[in-house]
């Protein structure tokens, strides 16, 4: 057991877990980066992240009572295609298409259009949860089709997001009007980071739970969603953007939503100060187990 062990010296694993059977959600990391459009380095996000995750293993979830490690199989990195964006998209979604409920350790935002083809094949189109600073709606990059600012413009286009029951929190970044207006049009709910400061979690946590709805959903966490204060380690930062209290206050309170699967994502070690940022993007994680974890009971308990 994990808890058994100082925190230091667990096991390698997300939360010290390994690989287990019948584990309610597997974690894999996912170490792609070569669709990043500025400072590249998420593919060494998934051990940073792993290895900051050793500070929540002493004691349960402090609101929800959840012992988050022993609901979790962590099945290790998915295979990439080095150097291939569509190759590695092909192989992420084939190995996500494997797994009941992925949590993924990315990388970069980009293999989040691959982990959503693998959930909409079986359930169809998802609401979306997707903490960000960037809208992620840019028809491409420079030209480069896949990269990891165009994911939600193909999710869309690819009918794998239900635009009208998705929400972006967080959103601050330089961006062109048509790409903004492109992305309200098809009826996306755009909430800035302003917005979050001047409302609050509590009321921005009431939206995103009205847009989202009853339907099956997923949750996609951008670490520069966050202030550089509190996340410098990640390839694209923008000032003005969340505090982790703020981001763990809202998912706190998404409680009952059917969610499919997260990934937290842009976590880049090489900018990281102190694993700061690594350390918030395990939280988000173990912050969306113990959610899904209750959830799971509470459907099972009705
Ligand atoms: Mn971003
Ligand atoms: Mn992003």
């Amino acid at each position: 057991m994990a808890s058994d062990v100082p925190t230091f010296a667990v096991p390698p694993g997300f939360l010290g877990s390994g690989r287990r059977e019948g584990a309610a959600i597997s974690i894999a990391g996912i170490p792609l980066d070569i669709g990043t459009t500025n400072r590249s380095g998420a593919r060494f996000g998934p051990q940073a992240i792993r290895q900051a995750s050793r500070m929540l293993v002493d004691g349960a979830h402090p609101t929800t009572g959840m012992n988050v490690s022993e609901l979790l199989s962590d099945i290790g990195d998915f295979r990439i295609a080095l150097g291939d964006i569509p190759a590695s998209l092909k192989a992420i979604e084939a190995q996500a298409a494997a797994v009941d409920h992925l949590v993924a350790l990315g990388g970069e935002h980009g293999v989040t259009l691959a982990l959503l083809r693998a959930l909409a094949r079986r359930n169809g189109p998802l609401g979306l949860i997707h903490f960000d600073a960037h809208v992620d709606t840019w028809p491409d990059n420079f030209g480069q089709p896949y990269a990891h600012g165009s994911v939600f413009y193909h999710a869309i286009e690819e009918n794998l997001v239900d635009p009208r029951r998705m929400i972006q929190i967080g959103i601050r970044s330089p961006v062109e009007r048509e790409v903004l207006d492109w992305t309200a049009g098809r009826g996306v709910t755009v909430v800035t980071a302003q917005d979050t400061h001047e409302q609050g979690p509590t009321a921005v946590a009431e939206r995103a739970r009205s847009v989202v709805g009853a339907a099956p959903c997923y949750l996609s966490f951008d670490i520069d969603a966050l202030d550089p204060a509190f996340a410098p380690g990640t390839g694209t930062p923008e000032i003005g953007g969340l505090a982790s209290w703020q981001t763990q206050s809202i998912l706190r309170r998404l409680t009952g939503l059917r969610f499919l699967g997260m990934d937290v994502v842009e976590v880049a070690p090489a900018y990281d100060v102190a694993e700061i940022t690594s350390l918030a993007a395990a939280t988000m994680v173990y912050e969306y187990v113990a959610l899904a974890a209750a959830m799971r009971l509470q459907q099972r308990s009705a």
